[in-house]
């Protein structure tokens, strides 16, 4: 069963305030389909860690709310808190942090299965099935955290996840601090399960590349807020938000041709306890005008698929709006700066 509208995971309204000042998040509304993989991307203090706590229930929303088959998490939560458990697991971005140092991993597996009342012989079957998938070797389950490696600990989170048949995964940074090669058996592992399962992502990644190849819509956090949303084809092929603009033209395009400068932003991204009047964008927006000191944009559908919160949405392929001009880095900027 999902939601109204098609989708399995809405966000409606969503805001989080912590400690009564820092808003971490601020009204998001996100709408993820049953069987779709969403990025989300933004740097360190965006809300992204939030909005993936928020989803499976760590975090209650101060404002709006988070459904899951068109029920409130909180709703789920209380009738049945074991099987929302169950139906949305989360990939911890620090997975050997994660096990406990005097546990095996057989006892760490074999915890949520008593947790849960699993039928046992049921489980450990699909258990040696998981581990076969996931390339661990059954000796695994009698080693403790120290003894394995990084990328067998993330696959061991995987396992943990996988136990419970879950619908929705959330992978908060899932392949950060890995070497390439086991970054790319993991995404390929998640992609595998994903098809075969029908599973629903909600992947958290500052690489680009990884949002660029594993998910079908991006939605980029800037200060507690989406500030652009659309497929991921779309928003790599042509950003309209200057933050996202700013934010790809880090990440080299394997074209040389069409490789931009890195747009450096000024300045840190500002505190999320007294974030900046109008939008929150325009103490670092390289093409920011005077309304948008004051001016709060909106979230809006710019094109079909495709939302912005910009008064001044653009394209790389349009050209400068009047006054403007386009810099090497593809933004533009006044003709006339100061
Ligand atoms: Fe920049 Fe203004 Fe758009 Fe904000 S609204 S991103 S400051 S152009």
């Amino acid at each position: 069963m999902v939601g109204t509208g098609g989708a399995l995971v809405e966000f409606a309204a969503v805001s989080v305030v912590f400690g009564g000042k820092v808003r971490a998040l601020d009204d998001v509304t996100l709408a993820i389909r049953k069987g779709e993989i969403v990025g989300l991307v933004g740097e360190s203090g965006s809300g992204k860690s939030t909005l993936c706590r928020v989803l499976i229930g760590l975090t209650p929303p101060t404002a709006g709310t988070v459904s899951v088959s068109g029920q409130p998490v909180h709703e789920h939560l209380a009738r049945e808190p074991l099987a929302f458990r169950r139906r949305a697991q989360m990939l911890l971005q620090d997975a050997v942090a994660s096990l406990s140092p005097r546990m095996t991993i057989g006892r760490t597996l074999d915890e949520p299965i008593a947790i849960h009342k699993l039928p046992r012989a049921e489980t450990q079957a699909w258990l040696a099935d998981i581990l076969r998938r996931l390339n661990l070797p059954p000796d695994v389950l009698a080693k403790f955290p120290h003894q394995i490696s990084g990328g067998q600990a993330r696959r061991v989170g995987v396992a943990r996840a996988l136990l419970m048949r879950p619908e929705i995964i959330v992978a908060d940074e899932p392949t950060a601090g890995l070497d390439v090669s086991v970054q790319g058996e993991l995404l390929n592992l998640l992609l595998d399960l994903q098809r075969e399962f029908g599973l629903t992502y909600l992947l958290v990644s500052h690489n680009l590349n990884v949002i660029r190849h594993v998910t079908g819509r991006t939605a980029v956090m800037y200060l507690g807020q989406i500030v652009e949303e659309a497929a991921t084809h779309d928003v790599f092929a042509a950003p309209a938000h200057p933050y996202t603009v700013a934010l790809l033209s880090t990440n080299p395009a394997v074209d040389p041709s069409k490789r931009r400068a890195p747009i450096v932003l000024q300045g840190e991204i500002p505190s999320a306890v007294n974030p900046p009047s109008g939008c929150r964008f325009h103490t670092r927006c390289p093409v920011a005008q005077a309304r948008c000191t004051s001016d709060a944009p909106a979230l809006v559908e710019i094109s079909p698929g495709r939302q912005v919160r910009c008064h001044f949405p653009f394209s790389l392929a349009a050209k400068p709006r009047p006054g403007l001009r386009e810099t090497q880095s593809g933004l533009h900027e006044p003709s006339s700066p100061g």
